[in-house]
């Protein structure tokens, strides 16, 4: 088939990085190509949540199809060494939490993407060759496309974007239902964003990696819940949090009625930086843009879209950038020193947490959440500056109680492991 004319920039991927970086592009007056293999209205399989004060701050709060105030963490009697035993380690965050309507947000691009020219292709993208001024894609099917600038948008398993080798990268994996329940499993109105209780667990059980219940009333009889390991290496098994589930679930009195719905999450959450010198721009999880702490990503696109925008549309600008001098300004500019430094802090974080047991990592989040509301709020968003999430950390050492205190101050430990099962996730097959 033959080669279009030549774009400025092709972005390779169909999810939101795909198509938040092309529109942001396509706004200004770029001629830009997505390339997916995914149909281009392909209803997005993930969900994804952000905090309320997050996406008023983009302006896309009409773009949520629930928004809670009642939001809360559980972290048990005896949060903080057993000064609290008289409260169950409740913390009322006191801030909105939001689900995307997955489809509302991705028409939003979509039709901003139309609106500004951006040509679509369906087709998987499978080689690259790059001359000193452009880079030429040639796909499954035949087309060739080419382009000043490739930005690789396929997802945490990029197809161009090269990452370093890491002996063993954490993954968030997580196992959720949503279901119509005839006793509720959280109260009418609520958002759970974590609960790490552990009464239902049995002492072997205790001793296995912890994991929490992230869990939100959707409408009427209908809730979503799931039970998710913070981040694991190996990952923990789909099974394991199955099990979990259901333990908790009787252990609360829920009583479910019918599944609607089944989720299987997994994606790394500690990947390196990818390789910033590299000829294909990395967007989304292909750059490396997970929140290692938190796993969010979505406000991240958002925020990150219109500035990388912005250093590519200026040196397209010029005829006499050559291809590897525009790859080389993008990837300063997603990951200037300031995000690099952030990124190296939350990482270390995750390197302690991941060796915590239950009792200690409830302690943990339950000093995390006495934090400031800025703080633990600016580090869960990532919207911190060094300065402020160093102070950040200070002050949580300084909140935290001992036990706590002396794991982050000691060498990394090794994860506990699980005897209830032996295989790590792994993402089902699209059939399963
Ligand atoms: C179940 C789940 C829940 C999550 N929940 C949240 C959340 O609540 N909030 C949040 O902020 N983050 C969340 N995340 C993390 C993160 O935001 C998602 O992983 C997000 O989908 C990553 O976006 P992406 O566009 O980089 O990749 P993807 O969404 O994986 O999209 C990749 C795209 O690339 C296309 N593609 C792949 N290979 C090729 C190829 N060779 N050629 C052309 N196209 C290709 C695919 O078809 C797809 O369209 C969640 C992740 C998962 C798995």
């Amino acid at each position: 088939m033959a080669a279009s004319a030549g774009l400025d920039v092709l972005v390779v991927g169909g999810g939101p990085a795909a198509l938040a970086i092309s529109t942001a592009l396509a706004e200004h007056n770029l001629s830009v190509g997505v390339l997916s293999s995914s149909p281009r209205q392909h209803p997005w399989a993930n969900t994804y949540g952000i905090w309320g004060e997050e996406v008023d701050a983009l302006g896309l709060s009409h773009l949520l199809s629930h928004r809670w105030s009642n939001t809360v963490s559980h972290f048990g009697r005896g949060a903080v060494d057993g000064q609290h035993d008289s409260d169950d380690g409740t913390i009322h965050h006191r801030r909105d939490y939001g689900l995307f309507d997955k489809q509302r947000l991705q028409e939003h691009w979509l039709s901003l993407g139309e609106r500004h020219g951006v040509q679509w292709w369906h087709d998987g993208a499978r080689l690259i060759e790059h001359t000193a001024t452009h880079s030429t894609v040639s796909t499954e099917g035949g087309i060739t496309l080419r382009a000043r600038l490739v930005i690789d948008a396929s997802g945490h398993k990029p197809v161009f974007v090269r990452k370093p080798a890491q002996a063993a990268v954490a993954g968030q994996a997580a196992y959720g239902l949503v279901a119509r329940f005839t006793n509720p499993p959280i109260g009418a109105g609520q958002f759970v964003f974590m609960d790490y209780r552990c009464g239902h667990l049995s002492p072997e059980q205790r001793r296995e990696p912890p994991t929490f219940l992230y869990a939100m009333h959707l409408q009427d009889d209908v809730y979503f819940v799931e039970e998710t390991s913070l981040a694991l290496a190996p990952s923990v098994p789909f099974a394991v949090l199955q099990q979990r589930l259901q333990q908790r679930l009787a252990h609360a009195g829920a009583v479910m009625e019918t599944v609607l719905h089944e989720e299987f999450c997994l994606f790394p959450m500690d990947p390196p930086l990818p390789d910033l010198n590299q000829r294909v721009v990395g967007f989304g999880g292909a750059g490396g843009m997970v929140h290692p702490a938190s796993g969010y990503m979505v406000g991240g696109l958002l925020r990150r879209a219109p500035t990388l925008a912005q250093a590519i549309a200026t040196c397209m600008g010029d005829s006499n950038w050559d291809g590897s001098s525009i790859a080389a300004t993008a990837w300063q500019s997603l990951w200037p020193l300031e995000l690099r430094l952030k990124h190296g802090f939350y990482r270390f974080g995750l390197s302690k947490l991941m060796g915590f047991d239950e009792a200690r990592l409830r302690h943990h989040f339950h000093s995390f959440f006495q934090l400031p509301d800025p703080l633990w709020y600016g580090f869960l968003t990532n919207t911190l500056s060094v300065g402020e999430l160093a102070m950040a950390m200070a002050r949580l050492f300084g909140l935290a109680p001992w036990d706590v205190r002396t794991g982050l101050l000691l060498p990394a430990q090794r994860p506990p492991t699980w005897q209830s099962a032996t295989t790590s996730a792994e993402m089902p097959s699209p059939a399963a």
